[in-house]
């Protein structure tokens, strides 16, 4: 930091007879620092570090404009934001410059003039590196003036200058990231027009407003990112343009459940303040990353425009905020979600993910719950497998049924199912602490039943709630006629039981 350096005298002597460094050396010469000490390249981007991340140091090193290619809710724009941290902590400029002009090199007639006038007397200010990251989404309608600039006949007017003089022109964004990072979005719904005028730019130094050409030697990093399919189609970027991109970088999403949860974990809003206190129990968070990678492979939903993290993000926090609410409703000392919670979280998904003809003729919400529901099952099938759950199966096979919601108070949840044989030593295999509070072991008899039902081993109806499959109920219909069995099964606690197979 060379905050001490206050005029251009100060830092003429500093500088000596090194050459200044462009924008793109600058980050190249930070990231070779941090190479070298080991640091953390780029902080809370998970699941990247073999794949992405080699390709996006190399694209650094090479000085090259890049482009990140993937789907939405893949960190694309977080990792864009990341380069602020490759920059300098703070960038010497000539004061007022609307370009940040560089003290001892300026490109604008306004500093030239400055320096000339004021020589080692002028002022320098310091630039810190958040202002020198410039972010725009892409959409149709931005114009050249937008991104490159525009003429400004009536300061041309009034200061008596040509139009072709670069003291006419209004800035547009590009400019104003000079010695800068600048970040385009969805850079193929750029106008064709306008990637000329930003070839212009990078390419010639110059750009052309309203038929005046205007020299603007710029210095920027010029960072993109968009869907991969748009980006290859045919005619969707203009060739010089694609061909100024030095590396296409491609991102993903999280490979593993291991990934996303983490990812989930970093970015949902689930640490609340306040009473009463959070446990979110680890099935719970499978079970929405899981609903997640369902989606993806789903053939129902548009592969094309993927399923952002952003699913199962939002969607636990209304998972948690549901059992909140059950919790202050029925005044638990201690909130722990349910799957029965995951339902509540359907406002999160629907609108996560674009549908297919068939999806569509399905709808949005059944999707969303077909999803949930084959979540429950994989991540159920995983933790249970070998498990048995026959007794259980067999009670509603016999006639049982038990009726709650998800408003439903923990001790009620466990008085209404104590006396279903085998349930809560199934529940037990979650991995509950000697002692579990009551909602936690709720939650875990809750998830058995939910996995149970996924697996089609039993039903639920709004009507009637948990009750006996479609498919077992008339397999077992038979045996409702044999009164001692279904008593000794019912029997809770009871002693030793006849089991069929
Ligand atoms: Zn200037």
């Amino acid at each position: 930091m060379k905050e001490h350096i206050q005029t251009l005298g100060a830092l003429r002597r500093e500088r000596g007879s090194r050459p200044a460094r462009s924008v793109k050396q600058e980050i190249r010469d930070n990231l070779i620092l941090k190479l070298q000490s080991g640091d953390t390249l780029f902080p809370g981007i998970i699941g990247y570090d073999d794949t992405v991340i080699p390709k996006l140091v190399n694209a650094v090193l090479s000085c090259h404009n890049f482009i990140l290619l993937g789907l939405r809710g893949q960190a694309k724009s977080r990792i864009l934001r990341g380069l602020v941290d490759l920059l300098d902590p703070y960038l010497p400029v000539v004061p007022g410059c609307e370009i940040h002009d560089d003290p001892l090199a300026p490109i604008c007639g306004a500093c030239r003039a400055r320096v000339a006038a004021e020589a080692d007397r002028l002022p320098v200010a310091w630039l810190p590196r958040s202002a020198r990251y410039v972010e725009k989404l892409a959409t149709p309608d931005v114009t050249i003036a937008d991104m490159v600039g525009d003429i400004d006949p009536i300061k041309a007017a009034h200061a008596g200058l040509n139009l072709a003089d670069e003291l006419t022109m209004h800035y547009g964004l590009v400019p104003r990231a000079n010695r800068g990072i600048f970040a385009i979005n969805e850079l193929p719904d750029l106008a064709g027009k306008v990637q000329v005028g930003l070839f212009n730019v990078l390419q010639e130094g110059d750009v052309q407003i309203k038929g005046y050409p205007i020299r603007l030697n710029l210095d920027v990093l010029l960072v993109f990112t968009a869907n991969p399919e748009d980006y290859t189609a045919r005619g969707k970027i203009i060739t010089p343009l694609k061909d100024r991109i030095g590396s296409e970088i491609r991102t993903h999403y999280p490979a593993t459940r291991h990934d996303a949860i983490a990812i989930t974990r970093q970015e949902a809003w689930t640490d609340r303040p306040g009473e009463p206190t959070i446990e979110i129990p680890g099935y719970i968070r499978e079970v929405v990353e899981e609903i997640a990678f369902q989606a993806r492979a789903d053939r129902k939903i548009d592969r094309r425009s993927g399923v952002s993290q952003r699913l199962p993000i939002t969607a636990l926090e209304l998972v948690v905020s549901n059992a909140e609410r059950r919790a202050l409703v029925s005044g638990e000392p201690i909130v722990v979600p349910r799957v029965t919670d995951v339902y509540a979280a359907l406002p999160s998904i629907t609108g996560k993910f674009e549908l297919e003809y068939e999806g569509e003729l399905r709808g949005a919400e059944q999707v969303a719950r077909d999803l949930i529901r084959s979540a429950v099952g994989s991540v159920f099938s995983g933790m249970f497998d070998g498990a048995d759950t026959r007794t259980v199966v067999e009670w509603f096979d016999m006639g049982g049924s038990l009726l709650f919601g998800d408003s439903t108070s923990a001790d009620e949840v466990i008085t209404q199912t104590s006396g279903v044989q085998g349930l809560r030593s199934l529940a037990d295999r979650v991995g509950l602490a000697p002692g579990a509070t009551a909602p936690s072991v709720a939650s875990a008899i809750d998830f058995v039943l939910e996995g149970l039902y996924a697996q089609k081993k039993i039903g639920r109806s709004d009507e009637r709630g948990y009750i006996a499959g479609v498919e077992a109920a008339p397999r077992h219909q038979p045996r409702r006629e044999e009164p001692a069995r279904d008593e000794e099964i019912r029997l809770p606690g009871g002693g030793k039981k006849k089991y069929y197979n």
